[in-house]
């Protein structure tokens, strides 16, 4: 070893010096002497490779990465942050935001006992989900309902109970990858059904499912293609004919709606994504759909559909690995009686986004800009979409801010935004940084332009 590295190792500051610093110290004392002195150990393990790299760091570089490892231990997890991407329905921000009812409603149910399993009448125990199937009746007219963790969870459950050693019948075009690695093939054989394709990738006919019937056909399996969207010489059965034919044949008919809603985004410019309601007046006996996408609630994995196939996925002994936790029911409780009595739009922050006007977006980005007061702000169109594998090439037209960089690179700009206080998640666009008006939720606007505003002034 040369006699400069061999210098520099001896030089890297002991524990003790590290837990001395001044940035370091009052960190240190809010956590474990075992956990401040395991951080300060691992530092010096880094200091050691990286002079032995021939990169050496300086003792305040050690200190400060000490002073950074334990703050982002004791930052609060999971740090709140300001959705101005313009995708409402997003998986790497935590989905959808629950309205502020369903939200104490879960914060209640999280911090105190509730009845949960028991009946408020006799004090005997009673179903964990009969104030959810209760809900869901109402709404859709489903003669049972059950809840569990995700809509992967309910489309495992649903095929386990219903179809282990069967075949299940899936289009060719169905047969697709959702995202985060749930792929219809792979789900129906961890279920321990098997997979029988029809059809071709774009047209599948009635009468294709038809003819693979046979003595071992457990169901036909419907699946919303999600996130991809396939247009020009496509063709398929609507959910009623294969209903009719599941019934002839005496097999289930199962469909995963994925983003399961009961408003029609139609309503909203939109094009048609399928409703719960139609599912089940269509006959189906199974449907399954997440709580998290368009239905604006907690995730959750929702299964409605006929009496007898409903209860036998709940007595199946994956409903009790799988099965929704008592905020999560509460949570969902909450954002379904938002439906009930007809508030859904303006209480359910996914559908609140949808039915924004451009004009009121245009009128917010005016007056954001107005306050920001900077000639690196504009106002301009953009598009919105709602993301979540619901709606696939469909946007919803929106107003943002361009936020013009003071260094020619938006990466960086969009980097401090991300790093603010608070965190803002701003959407890169052709070398623009935008800040889009139709993901900042209602009570946002302040906190949104406190952040802005920082990071215009640590730019100029
Ligand atoms: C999103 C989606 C799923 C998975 O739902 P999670 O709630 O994320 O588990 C399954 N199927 C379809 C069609 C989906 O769109």
């Amino acid at each position: 070893m040369d006699p400069n590295t061999a210098s520099a190792l001896r030089a890297i500051p002991s524990i003790d010096a590290i837990l001395a610093n001044t940035v370091v110290a009052p960190l240190a004392e809010r956590v474990s002497t075992r956990t401040a002195i395991e951080t300060a150990r691992s530092a010096q393990a880094r200091a050691r490779a990286a002079i032995l790299s021939g990169e050496p760091l300086t003792a305040a570089d050690v200190s400060a990465m000490v002073g950074a490892e334990l703050r982002a231990l004791l930052n609060p997890p999971y740090p709140e942050i300001i959705n101005a991407t313009g995708v409402i329905i997003q998986t790497n921000l935590g989905r959808a935001p629950v309205s502020a009812p369903a939200g104490m409603a879960m914060e209640r149910a999280a911090s105190n006992f509730i009845a949960l399993e028991t009946e408020l009448e006799t004090g005997e125990r009673g179903g964990r989900g009969n104030d959810i199937r209760r809900l869901f009746t109402a709404l859709t007219g489903a003669e049972d309902a059950l809840v569990v963790n995700n809509n992967a969870a309910a489309v495992m459950l649903a095929l386990s109970a219903t179809s282990a050693g069967g075949e299940v019948i899936v289009s060719r075009g169905e047969a697709v990858e959702i995202g985060g690695g749930f792929r219809i093939p792979d789900v129906l054989r961890q279920s321990g059904a098997t997979l029988v394709e029809v059809g071709t990738t774009n047209r599948t006919y009635a009468r294709d499912y038809a003819a693979a019937l046979t003595g071992t056909t457990t169901a036909i399996l419907r699946v919303h293609a999600s996130n991809f969207a396939m247009s020009g010489f496509v063709s398929r059965p609507s959910v009623r004919e294969l209903t009719e034919i599941a019934e002839q044949h005496g097999v289930l008919m199962i469909e995963d709606v994925g983003s399961g809603t009961l408003l029609d985004t139609a309503q909203y410019g939109l094009s048609h994504e399928p409703t719960l309601q139609e599912s089940i007046a269509a006959g189906v006996d199974l449907v399954c759909a997440s709580g998290d996408k368009l239905l604006g609630g907690p995730q959750a994995g929702i299964i409605l559909g006929r009496a007898g196939a409903v209860d036998r996925l709940r007595r199946h002994p994956l409903a009790r690995a799988l099965r929704a936790d008592k905020t999560a029911l509460a949570g969902l409780g909450a954002t379904l009686q938002h439906y009930l009595v007809g508030e859904a739009e303006e209480h359910v922050p996914v559908w609140w986004m949808i039915s924004r006007s451009v004009e009121w977006l245009r009128d917010r980005c005016d007056s954001w800009s107005k306050v920001l007061a900077s000639d690196r702000v504009t106002v301009v169109g953009s598009e919105a979409v709602v993301g979540g594998g619901s709606l696939p090439g469909m946007t919803l037209p929106s107003v943002a801010l361009s936020v013009a960089t003071s260094d020619g690179s938006v990466s960086r700009l969009a980097r401090e935004m991300r790093l603010g206080d608070p965190h803002v998640f701003p959407r890169i666009e052709h070398d623009r940084v935008l800040i889009d008006a139709r993901t900042v939720l209602a009570n946002q606007d302040d906190a949104l332009l406190r952040a802005l505003t920082s990071v215009l002034h640590a730019n100029t």
